[in-house]
């Protein structure tokens, strides 16, 4: 067995972001799949653990409940908008389907609320391009397309898996802004997953880093941008670029290990500048680090029992 995710404990206000970042592997998108019951079972199994939207536990609906709510309460843009979309279908096809599978209206009304949603998503020429293929449209475009799918039937909880990922700079700005407008809109807590720091710095409310199938630390964006605890947090933002070009990149020595073969105590051991023979032997619980921050690491056991 070989555990994606190990301990993830994550809280989602209404009209919130909170970022999941974390080194590719590390469980953030298995995490996100989980929250709608998208990984494959079997082979995939939920071991243990509760997802509760609204007091419902996720984990325990039938399957028949869970699809009323996939795409329709809770919704997902998925990576690579490129391999996401069908190129079989017309977009308009693709965007309507989810309407008629969620709301009870004819396929007109479908038609007329996929052209608002195209709207609502700023793309251009909506009544042109919901009659065409994937392959006719740009990636900024197809991003477009990915989200209005995904907010189409007004959804309370959107999680973006890298929402930005395969497109240029400027029209990655331009989709985080339309993200922000429609969450000031319509109020929807957003789960943004991404490995992208300045992203997360511009539109998280809180930030949680995962390392190894693990939250190791969770934070408000400004404290954790300010006052990081975890070792691995210091890392993930001492190797961003800096606008003094004289200073050297900082580098996180090794590689994260697979689930397979994580190393015993704390899996950020062989890789912390800071480690401690205890930390190779025992795992560290999620210690409280300050007023809204916690973290998962043994140099704060200390001043979190002084301060309880
Ligand atoms: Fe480093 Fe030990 Fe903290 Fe793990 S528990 S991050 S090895 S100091």
């Amino acid at each position: 067995m070989v555990r994606a995710v190990r301990g993830a404990s994550l809280r989602l206000g209404a009209g919130e972001t909170l970022a999941l970042v974390g080194e590719s592997g590390c469980g953030k998108s298995v995490t996100a799949m989980s929250a709608l019951r998208l990984v494959p079972c079997p082979p995939g199994r939920y071991e243990a653990g509760r997802i509760l939207f609204d007091g419902r536990d996720l984990l325990a609906l039938p399957e028949a409940a869970m699809q009323g709510i996939r795409g329709n309460e809770i919704s997902m843009i998925f990576q690579e908008p490129m391999t996401s979309l069908n190129p079989l279908f017309t977009i308009g096809f693709q965007v309507a389907e989810a309407i008629l599978l969620h709301q009870d209206v004819s396929p007109e009304k479908a038609r007329e609320l996929t052209l608002e949603a195209l709207r609502r998503v700023a793309m251009p020429s909506p009544e042109k391009r919901i009659d065409q293929y994937p392959h006719e449209l740009s990636g900024g475009m197809k991003q477009r397309v990915m989200i209005a799918m995904a907010i189409a039937c007004r959804p309370r909880m959107l999680i973006a898996d890298e929402p930005t990922t395969a497109l240029d700079a400027t029209v990655q700005g331009q989709i985080l802004d339309l993200m922000r407008d429609l969450q000031d809109d319509t109020g929807m807590a957003v789960l943004l997953i991404t490995h992208n720091l300045g992203i997360v710095a511009e539109f998280a409310d809180r930030v949680a880093v995962m390392y190894a199938g693990k939250v190791v630390e969770e934070a408000p964006v400004i404290e954790l941008f300010e006052s990081p605890l975890h070792p691995y947090t210091r890392g993930l933002l001492g190797s961003l670029p800096q606008e003094d070009t004289s200073r050297p990149l900082l580098a996180i020595p090794g590689t994260v290990p697979h689930p397979s073969l994580l190393p015993a105590g704390c899996a950020f051991h062989p890789r912390c500048p800071d480690a401690m023979p205890k930390c190779q032997e025992a795992l560290p619980p999620v210690f409280q680090g300050g007023p809204k921050q916690s973290v998962a690491c043994w140099l704060y056991e200390e001043a979190s029992q002084a301060a309880s």
